[in-house]
């Protein structure tokens, strides 16, 4: 069997105290989350960055201590079966200004329930759950602001 290996986010936005999430609408027909497949010698955090910088044009995230979900799935590509791990990863996004690419058909910044009407698959669903409980948590607990994932030196932050 192929193996797969990708790193993605939940991109959220904090908009007047509500959450909205980032989802693409991928050319299967999926509606999805920011993500890539993991590229040699490359870190998740280092993906889920170049990921979301040319999926959405967004190079200024802040990806959040504690939250990492792992999701498995098989699907089939020509005559073979890929067993494929996307490791999500959760961050935010100071701006909601979308340069979709080529990659995708569309984007929509949704709230928490219409992202989970959207979402098309299951385990993704469980993503988005599980980060929405986290952030609330983390609201409550008045963390939220911590980073883990410093922009890589150089590179141009809107501060
Ligand atoms: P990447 O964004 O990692 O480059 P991709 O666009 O090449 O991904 P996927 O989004 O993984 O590919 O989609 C490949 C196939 O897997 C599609 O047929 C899709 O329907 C299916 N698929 C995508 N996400 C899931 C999921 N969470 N659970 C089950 N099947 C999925």
């Amino acid at each position: 069997m192929l193996e797969e290996r990708s790193a993605g986010a939940v991109l959220f936005h904090r908009d007047k105290g509500m959450n909205i999430f980032l989802l693409l609408h991928y050319p299967a027909g999926h509606w999805d989350f920011p993500k890539g497949n993991i590229e040699k010698g490359e870190s998740d955090i280092e993906t889920v960055r170049r990921e979301v910088k040319e999926e959405t044009g967004i190079s200024d995230i802040t990806i959040f201590e504690g939250f990492k979900k792992i999701i498995e799935y098989n699907y089939r590509r020509n005559s073979s079966v890929v067993h494929k791990r996307v490791t999500y990863y959760l961050a935010e996004s100071a701006i909601t200004d979308v340069k979709i690419s080529f990659e995708h058909l569309g984007y929509e910044w949704l709230n928490y329930n219409d992202s989970m009407k959207k979402l098309t698959f299951k385990n993704a669903k469980t993503v988005l759950e599980a980060a929405n409980e986290f952030l609330k948590q983390k609201s409550d607990s008045k963390t939220l602001d911590r980073f883990v994932s410093q922009p890589p030196q150089g590179q141009k932050t809107q501060e």
